[in-house]
């Protein structure tokens, strides 16, 4: 049989010798330091916990920041806690916490506080942003004739590509954009994020691209430190345009890694042009610059629409069953005139 060496009692469990009851008499059973330092990014308003930058709410950050802080006892549990925040300055946070203990067995209860400094910082992605930092430049070029239109889809499939990666990983951004002549130059954080954004806008518009790497100092451990500029030049042709390809006139319909799908304007059939293939085909008439005309009548598989400068009556084959009224786009080749689905 043991007993307590403060009150004498007879006790079965004991600690440091002595009953629960004078054990846990005035004892604190769990501790804060007296004040916690929150970093937080004066840019973006991140904190910082440990070595991670988060997004959240000023007080859920004060409060965490506070709560990891906690120690218990050896022995202690905390099982429950409330947490009151209370303002002293926009930096300065007093937190206090009223905690549940289970003390071998023993449902207890406890308070601790601290004080929470928030301190202006700057995150590492900001700091690098901020600092112009970049490995790598994707330079959007178009060919002489590429329409602006090409240029700015370009522009906008990249920033919504980085918006897109950057969800999982911070250390991917845009450091800035510069309008030049002939296209647009992407400074960007990674090199990684430019060779896939490259890829990327290499198979959406069928482009030649270009890869140059740039020698530009050694890591503190002696390796080589590279910046790689990726040249991406859009092809002067876009979906919608008519393209000459192999003596033939067809509608370009999409364009994709794998290549081109073309429609024949004098059959309406789809053909496959390869990637390889691409260089050979040249634009005969921009989309923009097709002719509109009004079907005036049908019959059979033709149809009939007004020659749209000189008035005259045109039959063109039709792809579809069309209706009087409709309006379509229709192109002129060597003087005879096509419809372009
Ligand atoms: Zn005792
Ligand atoms: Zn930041």
């Amino acid at each position: 049989m043991r007993f307590c060496v403060k009150c004498g009692k007879d006790c079965d469990e004991s600690i440091d010798g002595m009953c629960l009851d004078c054990w846990l008499d005035g004892r604190e059973l769990t501790r804060l330091p007296h004040h916690v330092d929150l970093p937080m990014c004066t840019n973006c308003g991140e904190f910082q916990f440990g070595d991670r930058w988060q997004a959240m709410d000023l007080q859920d950050a004060v409060e965490k920041a506070a709560e990891t802080r906690i120690e218990a006892l050896p022995d202690v549990t905390v099982t429950d806690l409330a947490v009151s925040v209370e303002e002293q300055d926009p930096y300065v946070y007093k937190v206090s916490f009223q905690l549940r203990c289970d003390v071998m067995g023993r449902q207890t209860e406890d308070s601790c506080s601290t004080i929470v400094r928030i301190k202006n910082n700057v995150c590492r992605r900001c700091s690098r942003q901020l600092g112009s930092y970049y490995e790598a430049i994707l330079q959007i070029r178009s060919s002489k004739d590429t329409p602006k239109k090409a240029v700015d889809e370009a522009l906008a499939m990249t920033e919504n590509s980085v918006l897109r990666q950057s969800v999982n990983n911070k250390q991917l951004f845009i450091t800035k954009t510069e309008l030049v002549p002939g296209g647009v130059d992407v400074y960007l954080s990674s090199i990684t994020l430019g060779r896939s954004l490259c890829r990327e806008l290499a198979d959406a518009f069928c482009a030649e691209t270009k890869e140059s790497p740039k020698l530009v100092g050694q890591t503190s451990d002696g390796q080589d430190m590279y910046r790689i500029t990726y040249l991406v030049r859009l092809p002067e042709y876009h979906p919608g345009d008519v393209i000459q390809f192999e003596g033939r006139y067809y509608k370009l319909v999409r364009m994709s890694g794998n290549g081109a799908k073309v429609l024949d304007l004098l059959t309406f059939k789809e053909r496959a042009v390869s990637r390889a293939d691409m260089p050979d085909i040249r634009l005969h008439t921009r989309f923009d610059d097709l002719m509109d005309a009004t079907v005036v009548s049908t019959s059979g598989d033709e149809l009939q629409v007004m020659h749209p400068t000189n008035y005259s009556m045109v039959e063109l084959k039709m792809p579809a069953d069309m209706e009087p009224g409709e309006s379509v786009k229709i192109v002129d080749i060597d003087d005879v005139m096509y419809l372009v689905p």
